[in-house]
């Protein structure tokens, strides 16, 4: 049997949960415990693949094709782990159990309630994990606010669970903000001690507070949390705003999180932090030798985390290749025959985002012509794979009014279209061709030298696909179909050999990249747009292109 961490929020949201608890899951995997980790959010989605990510951010995909939390992006690349349909519970998933037992009968005779049923079902997944799988700690991130109506049952079933568990079997952390006062140059723990009284009006006593804050807490700031809160002084933990969310860990480590909770847990066997690779990382991440400009072109780039995976990933391969990589936000929309050198001019590659629907796809379609045809290094993904297969059927094949069936249906040409198994379709929620798939790789091919596997496997978020009807024309032409599906021949790559850098994949390569692992496209892009800004202050610099030469 495992033993629990439950982390809850307080005073308000976004400050971080997910990222303090994927570190405390750090931490205790470095000392050679399993650990893993999940998130309950209380909202009634089912999953949130049906939310537009200006709701909630990027909807993140798992192995076993399952729509979460983007949080669980964070727990895979910290951990090194893959996640699954079961790290990730909503209310909506909840009272869709409890509903259909109802609807079966499994209740016969009784008043179907939120206590117990409800929270009995949140209880039981809460454990679920924590069963026969062989992990000794898992982690649960209870998503929203203390005090939040909907999150009641959620702490309900936390308040049960530290009941029913053996004392050592369960710890509380409760992650709270500390503001400050720039007029009163002062911290407030005030509203610290009103979030951690609402928890205890809801029965549950934090074991460990930290403290989001944007200074340094004194002794006697600690100590007033600790008094008026009910933890032990050494269990209030400063969380101060760090430059990368990847130093978190090593902060959490210093302020001992992880220790203070192995000793809740009574547990006693555990080692040294082995975090070598993790500093290595941190390390090429703080002093880079060298700096690139991507162009992110999307259309929710308002919204960070709206392609969270894509920039986590350009974090971990500008590391990799020693170099800093800033990206610069381009919105699709407002791209035109006339601007695009303006306004791509400047990069030193250029990604096409995933996304869906109407909007903003002609800018993109410009944005991979001008990519093309001017040799910048250019990376499309799902939806930008698409729209550089209906860019070059329009201008290198002539086929003016390619399109996909996503946009027009009508298109007398439709070089990206509806699949197969998709045309029957009606209902949104979880339809889409999702999680992990196989790709074969062709010899010879770019996509080949990056994987360095004649085999991959890359999870999915789609509903079209390549048009294989066009194949012959697109080869003929250059354009090479250098990864496919093993058994359904669906196209997953493509990409230009004459170009020094051009690829598209339908597939979601940024779902997979950790710390310790970054993607390899990743990886090559950032190479191929470093080897793209050295060619061009070669140029502008006549006597370095002559010391080149
Ligand atoms: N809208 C496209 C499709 O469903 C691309 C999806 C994506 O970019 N994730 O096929």
């Amino acid at each position: 049997m495992a033993k629990y961490i439950f982390v809850t929020g307080g005073v308000t949201s976004s400050l971080g949960k997910g990222i303090i608890a994927a570190s405390l899951a750090k931490l205790l995997q470095a000392r050679g415990l399993k650990v893993t980790i999940q998130k309950f959010d209380p909202y009634i989605n089912v999953d949130p693949g049906t939310l537009n990510p200006y709701e909630h951010g990027e909807c993140f995909v798992t192995e076993d094709g399952a729509e979460t939390d983007l949080d669980l992006g964070h727990y895979e690349r910290f951990l090194n782990i893959f996640t699954s349909q079961s790290n990730n519970v909503t209310t909506g998933r909840v009272y869709q159990t409890v509903i259909n037992k109802e609807r079966e009968g499994a209740y016969l005779g009784k008043t179907v309630q939120v206590v117990p049923h409800i929270t009995d079902e949140i209880k039981r997944r809460m454990l679920l994990l924590g069963q026969g799988k062989g992990f000794d700690i898992v982690i649960t991130e209870i998503g929203g606010t203390v005090g939040d109506i909907e999150s009641l049952p959620f702490i309900e079933a936390v308040r049960q669970l530290q009941w029913e568990l053996p004392e050592e079997d369960s710890v509380v952390v409760h992650l709270t903000l500390i503001p400050y006062l720039k007029a009163a140059k002062e911290l407030k723990t005030k509203p610290t001690q009103h979030s951690v009284r609402m928890l205890s009006q809801e029965g549950v006593h934090p074991d460990v507070i930290v403290c989001r804050t944007e200074e340094a807490l004194s002794p006697e700031i600690r100590r007033k949390v600790a008094l008026f809160c009910n933890v032990k002084q050494e269990a209030v933990i400063e969380a101060a705003d760090a430059p990368t969310i990847y130093e978190v860990p090593l902060a959490m480590m210093r302020e001992k999180l992880d220790l203070i909770c192995l000793k809740k847990m009574n547990i006693t066997q555990y080692n040294e932090p082995e975090l070598s690779k993790w500093k290595e990382f941190l390390d090429k991440l703080k002093y880079p030798k060298s700096k690139v400009t991507i162009g992110l072109i999307g259309k929710y780039i308002e919204l960070q985390d709206a392609y969270k995976s894509i920039l986590e990933s350009f974090v971990h391969a500008g590391a990799m290749n020693e170099c800093k990589v800033q990206i610069v936000n381009v919105h699709s929309e407002f791209i035109t025959d006339d601007n695009v050198a303006e306004k791509l001019g400047t990069l030193d590659g250029l990604l096409v985002a995933p996304g869906f629907g109407m909007r903003g796809v002609e800018g993109k379609i410009i944005a991979v012509k001008y990519a093309r045809e001017n040799k910048l290094p250019f990376f499309g993904i799902c939806l930008g794979m698409q729209m550089a297969a209906i860019e070059f059927a329009r201008n290198v094949l002539g086929i003016a009014q390619a399109h996909s069936t996503e946009m027009n249906p009508n298109t007398p040409d439709p070089v990206i279209d509806l699949m197969e198994e998709q045309k029957q379709i009606t209902s949104k929620g979880g339809t889409m061709r999702l999680g992990s798939y196989p790709c074969q790789i062709k010899e010879g091919t770019l996509a080949r030298t990056i994987y360095g596997a004649e085999l991959i496997s890359e999870r999915h978020r789609h509903r079209w696909e390549f048009n294989n009807k066009y194949l012959e024309q697109y080869e003929a032409a250059g354009m090479v179909a250098s990864g496919k599906n093993p058994e359904s021949g669906l196209v997953e790559i493509i990409e230009l050999p004459n170009h020094p850098f051009f690829i598209g994949v339908q597939y979601h390569p940024e779902l997979k990249s950790t710390v310790e692992n970054p993607q390899p496209i990743f990886v090559h892009f950032v190479k191929a747009a470093r080897e793209y800004a050295d060619r061009k202050n070669a140029t502008k610099n006549p006597l370095l292109q002559s010391e080149m030469i």
